[in-house]
């Protein structure tokens, strides 16, 4: 085998630590990269490739990047769902005989990431551990960049562990292989960049020493497990203690309602089925939040709606005060206004890496909270006074950085500026002494013009030889002798230097290193005391964010007329006039019509929902979910009026988001979704079902929908909106009592169908797929032949039924059989046709889009 150079020994034996990460190996003023490292990395950063010897046969691929801008490449890598160590010198060169130490000094991954644009403003960034132990599931989840640690468990279920981990939408999964293969291989649903690393090592005692004895003992076997290997995972890479990470944040599963996946994307909670952009989504609508953090919390309730009633009712609380008072909720938005992101400045704080300007953004943030404060202990809100009654103001906080740090720091902290006068004796004075230094450095110049006569002299200053006097070529002969000595020529001067001034520079040159050195020191003791304060900070960026989301419901609420709902723990459902909060709000003629929702035990609990395509049922059967998720996440609703009852648990099956399963057949999704809804459904949940039974034969189709209906109605007892374009399901309502025929209105006029997406009582008497085919486009060929067609099956079938009719006595039973054949032929061929028809739909409006 090759022999290597000393250098490339040693960066081989870092790289055997690194692994599975690109190792930025420092060299002076650059990182290199080195072997594949170099190959791959020159191509993903669009960097050349260059090649060293070290020893070896070939050269070595090595490419690299400047140690001052190295933040934008690691970046850019863990943006492409990398990880990058980072491994310095750990000796200074100039002082080291041989070659200097190096060492990992911190592993940058997708999920540890504290700046940059991989962390959205607006959304957390998590990094989730899962873990199993005696047949239960554990799963923590961790944002370093804000402090947030959530830890949860249950008994094993696949489908638990993915409505949890889809929650928190991690960049970066570590813990048991086996789950992890598990999570990646149902991934499509959420189609983003997760980086996985299987890790089993645990650290009992960190988990202990961070948290305290005390939490340990509360904390149960396999939560202990799972939150011991995220944290000893984060140690390994972060290489230093981790202060942001002040408390867990236990929950226990049940007291959220559930939503799985599909129906988080389906009713697009928090990004639309196509854009999976935030705009168009739930949250968009929502979202009036002032500061980040409260944008994040407003996500997470939006995530995780309460089942308990308490809790929702002291939310609905202050969102009602905010809502009827104008004038307090405009003040507290001017407040929360000029308040920074406090929980990623405590993170910076923590990390070891904020600067002057993150704690003075901390100071002006401070600033707000005795007004914001104040605000909430007056209002009549219960809830707010609450809040305001255990806020800290932190006010010896923002004096202290009041005090010390300068109104306009600069970014770096080693190159003073950072410090107000007064603040220390000794800085102070050696302030002073630069200052008299150059104060007397410029009088001199006045004073050497004046001794040699010469105008032009001036004094100058550079990095190379320091304060020096020049003089143009063509006045060095008024100079007197001996008292100047020449230290450099340029092309038409020289420069001078007198004992005096080099005294003088030693002076000013001593003082402003001391200054730096010692304003960094005083600044890293300010952090220091910070860091020691910062549960404190973080109690407090909780209240605010909490302040922040209430506001927010209240703006929408009010600007959009949404009322406060009645949250009952009863079984009724009863809405007045519901809308669908989004699909109203980007209306632009404010045209939405309204619809009423009745879900009740003694009357209907399922409603069969019949109507031609684009009559409004999906839309309707969306409002009516988000509705119950609002009203439990503690929002005012859309709608006149609104009992809602607590669910435990949302299940939609609506189509949007069958694409995005590839190599599964929609049926066998649907079947499979229907498995897991009558396996978990109770009689407090909803569930929604969009044209269920299609995708296969139409009396395949028809038989399993029937069956479905049946069992959810006898079995389950659970409320229920089902759409079907199978008309004949409308006999249902004969024999299930609970169950009710609605239908989406359509007025007819000629061959005109007008949709009037208003919900009536009743089965619709046709689908109206032929006219839908006409809306398209479709050539009158295809439209008069279907037509033709149809009318043929419907005569055919009517024969049938007249010659049944004339039958006499014994026949009568054989040819009812005949009838339900050929009916169910002539049903068939219609459905056929029909599917054809969308097809060439489909087809023609991708052309049109083309
Ligand atoms: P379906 O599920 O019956 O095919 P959709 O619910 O998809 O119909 O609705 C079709 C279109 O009708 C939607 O894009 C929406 O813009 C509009 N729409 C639906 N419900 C209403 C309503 N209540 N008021 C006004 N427009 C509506």
């Amino acid at each position: 085998m090759a022999k290597y150079t000393p250098m490339i020994e040693q960066y081989l034996n870092v790289k055997a630590q690194a692994q599975d990460a690109f190792l930025f190996f420092r060299l002076g003023d650059f990182y290199e990269m080195f072997f594949d490292d170099a190959v791959l990395a020159a191509k993903e950063l669009e960097i050349t490739l260059t090649g060293r010897e070290g020893g070896g046969d070939e050269k070595i691929p090595m490419c690299g990047v400047p140690y001052h801008s190295a933040e934008n490449y690691i970046q850019r890598l863990i943006e492409k769902g990398y990880k990058v160590a980072i491994c310095e010198q750990m000796d200074d060169p100039a002082v080291t005989k041989g070659m200097v130490r190096r060492e990992i000094v911190r592993v940058v991954t997708p999920g540890t990431v504290m700046e940059g644009k991989a962390l959205g403003d607006r959304s957390n960034n998590y990094m989730v551990c899962i873990t199993e132990s005696s047949g239960m599931l554990a799963l923590a989840a961790c944002d370093l960049s804000t402090g947030e640690l959530y830890l949860t468990s249950a008994p094993y279920s696949e489908e638990w562990l993915m409505d949890e981990v889809n929650i928190y939408e991690p960049s970066e999964m570590i813990g048991d292989g086996r789950l992890l293969d598990l999570v990646a291989a149902r991934n499509p649903v959420t189609g983003r960049k997760v980086v996985y690393t299987a890790w089993d090592k645990a650290k009992d005692d960190l988990v202990r020493q961070q948290f305290g004895e005390a939490e340990w003992a509360r904390t149960s076997t396999e939560r202990r497990v799972c939150v011991s290997r995220l944290l000893a995972y984060l140690h390994e890479t972060q290489k230093r203690s981790l202060g942001q990470l002040t408390s867990i944040s236990t929950y226990e599963p049940n007291h959220f309602m559930i939503l799985d996946p599909f129906t988080r994307r389906n009713l697009e909670l928090v990004e639309t089925v196509r854009e999976r952009s935030k705009k168009g989504s739930l949250l968009w609508l929502l979202d009036r939040t002032e500061t980040s953090m409260g944008s994040r919390l407003l996500r997470r309730w939006i995530d995780k709606p309460l089942l308990s009633r308490s809790a929702i009712e002291e939310r609905l609380e202050a969102v009602d005060k905010l809502y009827h008072q104008f004038i307090l909720r405009e003040d507290v938005r001017g407040q929360l206004k000029d308040i920074y992101d406090l929980e990623r400045l405590v993170g910076r704080i923590a990390f070891g890496n904020a600067n002057a300007r993150d704690l003075l953004a901390l100071k002006l943030s401070l600033v707000r909270i005795p007004e914001l404060k104040q605000l909430c202990s007056e209002s009549p809100s219960a809830t707010l006074r609450h809040i305001a009654d255990s806020m800290d103001e932190c006010a010896d906080l923002r004096s202290e950085i009041e005090l010390a740090i300068a109104d306009e720091p600069p970014v770096s902290v080693r190159e003073g500026g950072l410090i107000k006068p007064g603040y220390h004796q000794r800085l102070d004075e050696l302030r002073e002494a630069s200052v008299n230094g150059k104060r007397w450095i410029a009088e001199l110049e006045a004073k050497e013009r004046g001794v040699t006569g010469i105008r032009s002299l001036k004094i100058g200053y550079n990095k190379v030889f320091g304060y020096y006097i020049e003089v143009t070529k063509s006045n060095i002969s008024a100079l007197p002798e001996g008292r100047y000595e020449r230290k450099q020529t340029l092309a038409n001067a020289e420069r001078y230097i007198t004992p005096e001034l080099k005294e003088k520079e030693t002076l000013i040159l001593e003082a402003e290193d001391q200054m730096v050195d010692l304003e960094y020191s005083l600044f890293s003791d300010l952090r220091a005391k910070l860091n020691s304060d910062i549960q404190r900070l973080q109690k407090l960026a909780e209240q605010v964010a909490e302040i922040d989301v209430y506001q927010s419901l209240a703006s929408v609420s009010a600007e959009r007329g949404f009322v406060k709902p009645e949250i009952t723990d009863g079984y009724d459902f009863k809405v007045e006039q519901g809308r669908h909060p989004v699909v109203e709000a980007v209306m632009k003629d404010g045209g939405f019509i309204a619809n009423a929702t009745g879900l009740e035990k003694a009357a209907a609990r399922i409603l069969l929902i019949t109507g031609p395509n684009m009559a409004g049922k999906s839309t309707y059967m969306r409002q009516v979910a988000l509705i119950a998720i609002m009203a439990q996440i503690g929002c005012f609703v859309p709608a006149a009026k609104a009992e809602v009852p607590i669910l435990d648990r949302i299940f939609t099956r609506i189509g949007a988001a069958d694409d995005l399963i590839g190599g599964q057949s929609t049926f066998m999704v649907e079947m499979a979704d229907i498995q897991v809804m009558t396996e978990k459904a109770t009689a407090r949940s909803l569930i929604i079902i969009d044209e269920l039974g299609r995708g296969t034969s139409t009396s395949e189709g028809m038989a399993i929908a029937q069956a479905v209906i049946e069992y959810v109605h006898d079995k389950i007892g659970c409320k229920a909106l089902v759409s079907t374009h199978f008309h004949e399901l409308a006999h249902l309502e004969d024999s299930l009592g609970s169950l009710c025929n609605y239908s989406m209105a359509v007025q007819e006029s000629g061959d005109k169908v007008n949709f009037l997406r208003k919900l009536i009582p009743g089965a619709a008497s046709s689908s109206y797929g032929i006219y839908c085919a006409r809306l398209a486009g479709l050539p009158d060929v295809i439209i008069n032949r279907a037509n033709g067609l149809l009318t043929g099956f419907e005569q055919a079938a009517a024969q049938v039924t007249a010659g049944v009719e004339a039958a006499a006595g014994e026949a009568v039973v054989e040819a009812q059989e005949m009838h339900a054949a050929v009916w169910q032929h002539a049903s068939d061929r219609k459905h056929i046709v029909g599917n054809q028809v969308n097809e060439t739909v489909v087809q023609l409006s991708m052309f049109s889009e083309e």
